[in-house]
């Protein structure tokens, strides 16, 4: 549904995107992961039309971004992550406008307005003034406003920012709703556990270059590292000092009776270092593995990039 290859983009001398290469299954819905500066918002608004890449192509839903402006318009839906709502229109007329800007006009607009102010749960806002909103219902509301023309791709950039918890389980909600509409949604993010309850597909992208994509039970499956808790009765010293010298182990965090560590390795592997924690000074009460998170896998990942 989405395809991009070798895409480059330069800011004069920063180089944001260095030939990114995304797949996009259709009716996924794709979290596009990456820390503040690694290219998330160029890459959606060069999808989105608005952004020209100096190298490479890229295609949504069969139409080419560079030769296909207008068609790009008609399928895709973009919600920016710092948005404008003009102050003096009401939230109804707020959506008539952008109806207007698609051509749509007259009852079919009141509808279609009435129909989306329900979906993000604005109904009953439908006569105050935009500004008055609050920042959640002001995000819902542009989210209200990219759906205007019913496009099959949405692309939010970061949606669930400078929001409360509940307006972030509120907002989790409606998009799920939007996936159930068959939409291909791409959410950009850099809250990894905010998009694994969400997303069936994950992108990983660093410094413009894409680290890793595909569906989420595959970035999570853990088959390539492990991560276990241990906690000891008393100190942890000398069991950090087996893992630190253990080939394939790493300490993810310490605390005075407990250390997270990570091992790539097979049971017998496992089961042998263990042995070699309990056989030392350290009283082991507690030794378990526990989940890999997006998280996890984004900074092993990071990690290996950087040589570590
Ligand atoms: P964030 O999570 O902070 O929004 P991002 O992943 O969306 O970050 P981009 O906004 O795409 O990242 O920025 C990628 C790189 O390009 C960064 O180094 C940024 O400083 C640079 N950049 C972005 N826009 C411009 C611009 N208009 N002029 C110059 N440099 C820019």
């Amino acid at each position: 549904m989405i395809i991009t290859r070798g895409l480059i983009k330069k800011y004069g001398r920063v180089m944001a995107l260095q030939g990114l290469d995304l797949e996009v299954p259709e009716g996924s819905v794709y979290g596009f992961i990456g820390q503040n500066g690694a290219g998330k918002t160029t890459t959606l608004r060069i999808l989105a039309g608005l952004l020209i890449p100096e190298e490479g192509r890229a295609e949504v839903a069969g139409r080419d971004v560079l030769r296909d402006p207008r068609g790009i318009r008609e399928v895709v839906g973009y919600m920016p992550d710092f948005f404008g709502v003009y102050d003096d229109l009401r939230v109804g007329e707020y959506l008539l406008f952008y109806a207007a800007a698609y051509g749509i006009r007259g009852e079919v607009a009141r509808k279609l307005r009435d129909d989306l102010l329900e979906l993000v749960e604005l109904g009953h806002k439908r006569d105050a003034f935009v500004d008055t909103l609050s920042r959640g219902m002001q995000q819902r509301l542009c989210l209200a406003r990219s759906l205007i023309h019913d496009p099959q791709v949405l692309l939010l950039d970061e949606p669930a920012s400078g929001l409360d918890p509940l307006a972030r389980v509120e907002m989790r909600e409606i998009l799920r709703e939007l996936c159930r509409m068959g939409k291909t949604i791409i959410i950009s993010s850099h809250i990894l556990s905010e998009l694994a309850d969400l997303c069936t597909h994950v992108g990983m992208i660093r410094e413009g270059r894409l680290l890793r994509q595909g569906p989420l039970s595959d970035m999570l499956a853990g088959d390539r590292v492990r991560k276990f808790i241990l906690r000891c009765n008393g100190p942890v010293e000398a069991a950090v000092a087996i893992i630190e010298g253990w080939p394939g182990a790493g300490i993810l965090s310490k605390a005075v009776n407990q250390v997270e560590f990570r091992l790539s390795g097979d049971p017998g592997d496992i089961a042998a270092l263990l042995r070699e924690i309990v056989g030392s000074e350290a009283q082991v009460v507690h030794f378990a593995q526990t989940e890999q998170s997006l998280e996890d896998t984004f900074i092993q990942l990071a990690r290996e990039v950087n040589g570590a």
